[in-house]
């Protein structure tokens, strides 16, 4: 059985440098944002960019399914905060659609913070509406949750990922 293996690789200037990162490291499988992680809205990809991300992932010996998009920071389909989770319903399906444009089958997701202000099960509820929303408006992207062990607040579950130089796994 062939083994999977890579790390979290910049997209800087591209979402196809990310394919020259990973081959770069030997990697056989990556994980990569595919828009700015930091910020609520994002130019849509252009075309061209994603005829290119395939055209080398196929070059390149990668598959399509080892490919692992992360999705902002900022999203928290769990948000108590009506605007906030205005933003991040936009931003998640922004994150699924662009994984399925460059032809990706997943799409890693933080599930959210209730930040003390609803009960868990109310938060937990919210996002599995959410993700479900997502899902019944793009085809073949599955939204993989990403556990974390830290702090339910999100502030400091943030703080954990800078200080442990966070970086999604694959698992396979
Ligand atoms: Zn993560």
């Amino acid at each position: 059985m062939t083994k999977y293996i890579g790390a979290h690789v910049s997209a800087s200037g591209g979402v196809g440098n990310a394919i020259l990162n990973a081959e770069a490291i030997g990697a056989n499988a990556f994980a990569l944002f595919t828009r700015n992680q930091r910020s609520w809205v994002s130019k849509p990809l252009p075309q061209l960019e994603i005829d290119g991300f395939k055209a080398l992932l196929i070059d390149r010996g990668f598959k399509p399914e080892m490919v692992l998009p992360h999705d902002s920071y900022l999203i928290n389909l769990g948000s108590p905060d009506e605007e906030t989770l205005q933003k991040s319903r936009a931003a998640f399906l922004d994150e699924m659609q662009r994984a399925q444009q460059l032809g990706l089958t997943m799409l890693n997701f933080h599930p959210g913070s209730h930040l003390n202000k609803v009960s868990e099960e109310e938060c937990l509820d919210q996002i599995a509406r959410e993700v479900n929303l997502a899902l019944s408006k793009t085809e073949g992207v599955t939204a993989v949750i990403e556990n974390t062990q830290q702090d339910r607040r999100r502030d400091g579950r943030d703080r954990e990922h800078r200080r442990t130089g966070h970086q999604p796994r694959l698992e396979v």
